[in-house]
């Protein structure tokens, strides 16, 4: 662990955040645990958002990801072993869901991008399971119908994992707020993600 801002960051390789994920993802019944990365820019929104800063306090695992907070940690003396971010993860944790049985929802970007993304990566591992897709454009505050409608469209479909891009802080306060109510074990916030992978 290296404190950064005052975030404490988990000095983790990719192959040992996937394993993490394959462990918890697996373990039936288990309550979501939620990983978030965090780039520089995220470390200063975490300065003035305190809701933001809170949620990466609180009991989940926080990766660096990118330059900026590499030489951050690199100032205290921390080498970090990788740099872990949603975009080079999301490949991997396709192969690995795809050949254990674990199915992902994808809950972001706006109308159809996550279907693109979705259909461009079965096509790519075609034993993968896509569980849905939703559009992260819809009334998000915890109480709405719509919010609850979401969840329980997610709930139905039986994933295991939940990517959220509804860019930084959104989709960390989102899973936050959320995750007592759904019933992934994995929940991760992926940024622009399916925007890049509906190319
Ligand atoms: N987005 C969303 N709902 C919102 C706001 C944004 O689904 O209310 C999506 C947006 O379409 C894009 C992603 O969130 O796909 C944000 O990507 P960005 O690269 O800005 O996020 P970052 O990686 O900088 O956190």
């Amino acid at each position: 662990q290296t404190s950064v801002f005052g975030i404490n960051l988990t000095n983790w390789s990719m192959e040992q955040l996937l394993a993490e994920i394959h462990s918890q993802a697996s373990t039936p019944q288990a309550p979501m645990r939620q990983y978030s990365f965090v780039n520089a820019d995220c470390l200063n929104i975490s300065t003035r958002n305190a809701q933001y800063r809170q949620c990466l306090l609180k009991n989940q695992q926080v990766f660096a990801d990118g330059i900026g907070v590499r030489l951050a940690c690199s100032s205290k003396g921390a080498v970090l072993k990788d740099n872990l971010n949603g975009t080079d993860m999301f490949p991997r944790l396709c192969q690995l869901a795809a050949a254990n049985n674990l199915s992902i929802y994808l809950l972001g970007a706006s109308d159809g991008v996550a279907q693109q993304a979705a259909e461009n990566m079965q096509s790519k591992y075609p034993q993968l399971s896509i569980a849905g897709c939703h559009s992260g454009f819809f009334d998000s505050q915890t109480h709405t119908q719509a919010n609850q409608d979401v969840i329980e469209k997610i709930n139905q479909s039986g994933a295991d994992i939940l990517l959220v891009a509804m860019g930084a802080p959104k989709q960390e306060l989102w899973l936050e707020a959320n995750k007592a109510a759904l019933t992934c074990k994995v929940g991760i916030g992926v940024g622009g993600l399916f925007d890049f992978y509906a190319q």
